[in-house]
């Protein structure tokens, strides 16, 4: 499908024409699902101009497909990058993207504040392929005492799950770029509304479009973002790892991509509305969100961000009986893992993204055991309130 050229157009405009072709008789307003596992080639000649690199047709829907084609042209928009590639998950994108990159005998530094998935496949594979992991603070500090011969890249998560530290993405890529590392970033709680870390010099942006991109909590998705170049590396390695994404999920991904900065915009405004009254609540002991003044990261987050997202966390002075009482009197947040949705969800990471890591572990990453992970949904803000003060009642 050709790219209808986004030059000139603002990011919401982008979201909804970018990737797609919609002028012509009988166009479709919508992008097609294109439902097939392979594509038809009018001759050998046809074949041939493929297996030779000569042709742009699809082959096989693992390898690429039209449907694909579209979402993964409009998020490159958004990002500001050259090109992307879609994933079956989020975990897809960052395995096959780290996988690109490294190799055995290779060293990997990364902020310890990580998703807990991406911190156990760190943690448990990487060092069974012959790939040593170094960690360092969302702050950075330390990273030019780490590197040495073998290092490779340097991968960071802001704002980070559960806790909603920043890394500062400048300072990140200037580090990146002075000790050679290729740098990478999970750039899932901000999304492309609030921050693209292309534009402060990072090589490859990675999302679980799970969250806010695909924003209906009925996809499970990964995207890559980076240089043509890069992205084709990833796309080889996604290949032979077979994490593809399916087309029918590539359609919820570009529905969900249109509404990304209407979406994202209101759930901004609500989770500070929220952030507000958790900070007086008498029961809550801390509320961790880069949008309040005492969060350690704000004026970082007031250079980098153009909005403090729609997550947030708080701490019951409690603990964990006092989180759990919390979770299941709550009525309009669901107690649901996942996130960017819009409903609104709670859940406790020591059951769910933080669960098997041990007490070091879980002081590093910031994580107490009456923590609770607050997605602010679409609802509205006043009924979200009085749910919040009948659950803590
Ligand atoms: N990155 C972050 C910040 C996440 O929160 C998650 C999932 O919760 C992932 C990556 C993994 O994405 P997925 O579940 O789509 O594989």
């Amino acid at each position: 499908m050709p790219k209808k050229s986004a030059a000139g157009w603002a990011p919401a405009t982008r979201a909804i024409h970018s990737g797609e072709p919609k002028h012509g008789l009988n166009a479709p307003v919508t992008t097609p699902v294109v439902r097939a596992s392979n594509f038809n080639f009018a001759s050998t000649a046809e074949l041939k101009r493929y297996a030779e690199g000569k042709s742009k047709a699809y082959l096989y829907t693992r390898y690429g497909n039209p449907t694909l084609a579209a979402a993964e042209a409009k998020i490159a928009d958004l990002e500001n990058g050259e090109a992307a590639l879609v994933t079956a998950s989020g975990m897809a994108a960052i395995s096959s993207a780290l996988l690109a990159v490294l190799k055995s005998g290779d060293e990997l530094i990364a902020t310890r504040q990580l998703y807990g998935g991406a911190f156990r496949l760190l943690r448990d594979v990487l060092p069974r392929m012959g790939i040593r992991v170094h960690h360092v603070d969302a702050d950075l500090e330390g990273v030019d005492r780490l590197v040495n011969a073998k290092t490779r890249a340097l991968f960071v998560e802001t704002p980070t799950n559960p806790i909603l530290r920043l890394v500062d993405l400048k300072k990140a890529a200037a580090l990146a770029r002075r000790h050679r590392l290729v740098s990478l970033v999970d750039s899932t709680f901000g999304s492309p509304v609030l921050q693209r870390p292309l534009d402060l010099g990072f090589d490859v942006v990675l999302h679980s479009a799970t969250k806010y991109l695909g924003g209906h909590s009925d996809i499970v998705a990964g995207v890559v973002v980076g240089s043509r170049e890069r992205i084709q590396q990833v796309r080889e390695m996604m290949k032979f790892l077979g994490g593809s994404m399916d087309p029918g999920a590539a359609y919820l991904l570009i529905r969900g991509l249109k509404t990304l900065e209407v979406r994202v915009r209101r759930q901004c405004q609500s989770a500070m509305t929220v952030a507000r009254f958790l900070e007086r609540h008498p029961k809550v002991a801390r509320v961790h969100y880069p949008g309040l003044v005492t969060h350690p990261d704000h004026r970082l987050a007031k250079r980098q961000m153009s909005g403090f997202g729609g997550m947030l966390a708080f701490d019951l002075k409690g603990g964990l009986a006092a989180a759990r009482r919390f979770c299941d009197r709550a009525r309009i947040f669901l107690l649901a893992a996942s996130l960017g949705g819009v409903e609104s969800l709670i859940v406790l990471p020591i059951y769910t993204s933080h669960h098997r890591l041990d007490r070091a572990e879980l002081a590093a990453a910031g994580v107490r055991p009456g923590s609770v992970r607050v997605s602010v949904g679409l609802e509205d803000a006043a009924d979200l309130l009085a749910d919040l003060r009948q659950a803590l009642a």
